[in-house]
């Protein structure tokens, strides 16, 4: 079988978190990387994962390029623009509670849209184009409307399309164009897969099902609303199932949980279609992920073996 590319479009950044006595630790991530990572370590290996964004040409850029790549991620299309850096958050901790500092407002990948030719290459390369509500926010708005010319074309020419929304209003200029451009890509897409409580906190949705129905009377085909330790309502061409979420012990660190659910039913539901057992699958690997620290756990740690699950 020919080889299959599942492509992330997004901003991958430095993290710095806390490593004690004042000292930092180093490491890369964003939330369609994450999502990248981890349908990178749950698809099997005639797929490949590409990421697309733009770097800079300093030695950081270099370095996430070398993460990147030493992942198992393809970084051919990634955009290198000459004197221009990554961006950077730190995670602060405070009485056992975090919060997030970011630098990202001048950060290389504001311009991964800006030449629409590569664009154009990346997604038509593509078989599965993921992209998010974080990718279009940091987006000057004419590149957001190039991105999301080429996501509508792929769209339409059959491919899989997904968009997680992933709203962090901080990004956007104004709740009016958040609200617009979100509403946009989900139009543009056949998957969505929100978060209840940003959709809750955000577009005032009093019910998942006032979050399936918007999403569909936009014209998103499918639709998977995560809802935390409440598990997930899938919507497939109509047809509705509840997942519920695994129990864990101890949760540890709730970061990228909904991301790597998105990659890992990725990787499931392009595999087999079967959407409700992707949802089982990636409700087991999420369960693990908040039980570790960090963004990206290593895929000896997420229960599977050769690229599949054992179960
Ligand atoms: P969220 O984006 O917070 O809705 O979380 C995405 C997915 O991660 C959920 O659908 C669950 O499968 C999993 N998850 C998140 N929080 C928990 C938790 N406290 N316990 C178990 N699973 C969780």
């Amino acid at each position: 079988m020919s080889a299959r590319r599942f492509l992330s479009i997004g901003e991958c950044m430095v993290e710095l978190s806390q490593a004690g006595d004042g000292l930092l630790r180093k490491g890369f991530a964003g939330d369609t990387f994450n999502t990248a990572w981890y349908a990178r370590a749950c698809l099997a290996a005639d797929w490949s994962v590409d990421y697309f964004t733009a770097l800079g040409d300093d030695a950081m850029s270099d370095e996430m390029v070398a993460f990147i790549d030493k992942s198992g991620i393809g970084t051919s299309l990634i955009r290198r623009i000459r004197g221009r850096t990554p961006g950077l958050y730190m995670i602060n901790l405070k009485d056992g509670e975090r919060s997030f500092s970011y630098w990202r407002d001048n950060s290389a990948a504001r311009s991964l849209a800006a030449d629409p030719d590569r664009v154009r290459e990346a997604v038509e390369s593509a078989d599965v184009v993921y992209f998010s509500g974080i990718t279009l926010a940091i987006l000057p708005r004419e590149d957001a409307a190039t991105l999301l010319a080429e996501i509508r074309r792929a769209k339409a020419a059959g491919k899989l399309v997904v968009f997680d929304p992933n709203i962090r209003p901080r990004l956007w200029a104004s709740y009016d164009v958040m609200h617009t451009t979100i509403s946009e890509g989900a139009r543009s897409s056949v998957l969505v897969m929100p978060s209840f409580d940003d959709e809750a906190a955000h577009f005032g949705d009093d019910s998942i099902d006032a979050t399936i129905h918007r999403y569909k009377a936009l014209g998103a085909v499918n639709i998977v609303v995560k809802n935390g330790a409440d598990g997930v309502r899938l919507n497939f061409a109509g047809e509705e199932t509840f997942v519920p979420a695994e129990k864990v012990k101890k949760v540890v660190d709730t970061t990228s949980a909904g991301d790597s659910f998105n990659g890992a039913f990725l990787s499931r539901y392009l595999e087999t279609g079967d959407a409700p057992a992707a949802a089982r699958f990636a409700a087991g690997v999420a369960a693990r992920v908040v039980s570790e620290h960090g963004a990206l756990v290593v895929k000896e740690k997420l229960g599977l073996s050769g690229g599949r699950a054992r179960a």
